[in-house]
């Protein structure tokens, strides 16, 4: 059994493994990588991805530790007179869409472009990074969101989490990693498990093709069922689930199959829900019995929270309380001038005059100009930055920019000062704040105690009786 990359990817890259092609913080490109070189008038080539950062051959990429610079090739789209076509390019620019570009990796040639100057990371598959970058199917659910999640719901090492539906899998990877206990495959009974569930057919069988690719089998089980009326066993094994996470629209129709015993028709009716209808004449429950349950409902309407806070009330739920977990991203920078500058370094002191102003001016002018060559001759990747900074309709660097420049280690060209450092320290909350993802309702469903339990907790204790 092969470990999954996302639990555990080794020290280097190596052909045949998913990376995450992190080309800025916005754009991260999943790649195949392949070595798969053929030869082309005698020249053996590789798959290269081509981005406005310049050429990467897939070769350069495989053999590295993960996490690796890589700087952009020169590759020779021709020299000898004739244009050559090279296969398995991917151009990230030209189709403006990352999910489409990686699925023409293999099939769509287009000519290298020779821009040498950028460069990218390869990055190991992580549940965060994977989030940004996979191909959306439906709505997902964010990193802010699943850590949140996953915490509250005690998902850890060993346990075993039902998840309806799976979308587009995004949670489902960081559930999995969650309750990975680095039992191998054979050992299916002592395993963390994520059981999800999807009643869309063709989402069931992309994310069934995923968890294999990803070498996820063992770690999630996928089933094609509609849980509101056919709830969570799987065949006839209960899942014994102590955590639970329902991202369907209508969390409340799910909730009655995830009782200890089944509940009554007139309880339900109650409710405004249909009787259970399982076929089997005996009823399982598909939650550990010694163990508290769990639960969070995501839901984008409060309309829906109170439909489900309401049911839950109704199957015995305890402790129901709705969070929102309302995420900012905050950008910190230094204006770039300004008259209330300090007039010398080291100083409080503004300009007192418009000589002494325009005399500042100067000053930061040089130092931008300082700075940029600085860049240049340090290989930054000024595009990308500005590129990050016109996205934000900013016009000035954000804080992860100045933190590309201190990460580099000084040399004797490194500026004494550095330029930005002239402005005051400011920062701006995104124009478009996204402040709304959905309410989460977190429940417990507490553990029953029957006689049989209490004897046998009795029994077990040391000084029982
Ligand atoms: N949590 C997922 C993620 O992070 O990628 C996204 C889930 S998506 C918003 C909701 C999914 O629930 C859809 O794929 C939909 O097909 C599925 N779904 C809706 N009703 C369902 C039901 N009754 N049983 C199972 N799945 C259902």
């Amino acid at each position: 059994s092969t470990t999954s990359p996302f639990l555990d990817p080794g020290p280097l890259t190596t052909p045949g493994a998913l990376a995450l092609i992190h080309l800025s913080r916005d754009n991260v490109l999943p790649v195949y990588l392949n070595e798969d070189s053929g030869t082309v008038d005698g020249y053996s080539e590789g798959p290269v991805i081509n981005t406005r950062f310049g050429s990467f051959p897939h070769s350069t990429l495989i053999g590295q530790p993960w996490g690796s610079q890589i700087r952009a090739s020169i590759v020779d789209t021709g020299s000898r007179g004739r244009k050559r076509k090279l296969g398995n390019v991917i151009d990230a620019d030209a189709t403006g869409n990352d999910t489409e570009a990686v699925a023409s990796s293999t099939s769509n040639a287009k000519d290298v472009k020779t821009a040498p100057s950028g460069f990218i990371h390869v990055l190991p598959p992580t549940p965060e990074v994977w989030t940004l970058s996979l191909p959306h199917r439906t709505q997902v659910v964010y990193t802010p969101d699943y850590s949140y999640i996953l915490h509250r719901i005690r998902a850890r090492p060993g346990a075993q989490i039902i998840e309806a539906g799976s979308g587009s899998g995004s949670f489902t990877h960081a559930a999995a990693r969650a309750v990975y206990n680095g039992y191998p495959n054979d050992c299916e009974d002592k395993r963390g498990k994520v059981w999800s569930f999807e009643f869309n057919h063709d989402r069931f069988l992309k994310m069934r093709e995923e968890v294999q690719d990803h070498h996820l089998n063992g770690i999630v089980q996928v089933t094609h069922r509609d849980v509101y009326n056919d709830g969570f066993l799987v065949g006839d094994e209960s899942p014994e689930a102590e955590c639970i996470f329902l991202d369907v629209p209508a969390p409340w129709k799910a909730l009655p199959h995830l009782s200890r015993r089944k509940p009554t028709p007139a309880l339900l009716a109650s409710g405004g829900l249909e009787p259970l209808t399982d076929a089997s004449s005996e009823w399982k429950s598909p939650l550990r019995a010694d163990r508290t349950t769990h639960i969070c409902t995501f839901s984008p309407c409060i309309e829906q929270v109170t439909k489900t806070v309401e049911i839950m009330r109704r199957l015995g739920w305890m402790d129901i309380e709705m969070v929102e977990v309302a995420h900012r991203k905050i950008n910190v920078l230094r204006e770039k001038v300004g008259l209330n500058m300090p007039l010398e370094r080291g100083t409080n002191q503004s300009p007192r005059n418009v000589a002494e102003a325009i005399t500042r001016l100067k000053e930061i002018d040089s130092r931008f100009k300082e700075f940029s060559k600085y860049k240049q001759d340090n290989d930054v990747n000024m595009e990308d930055i500005d590129a990050e900074g016109d996205e934000e309709g900013q016009n000035g660097l954000s804080i992860e920019d100045s933190d590309v420049v201190d990460n580099q280690v000084p040399t004797n060209n490194t500026p004494t000062l550095k330029p930005w450092a002239a402005g005051r320290l400011i920062h701006r909350t995104e124009a478009e704040i996204k402040t709304h993802t959905s309410y989460l309702v977190f429940a417990i469903l507490p553990q029953e105690w029957s006689e049989e339990q209490e004897k046998a907790a009795l029994d077990k204790w040391p000084c029982g009786k």
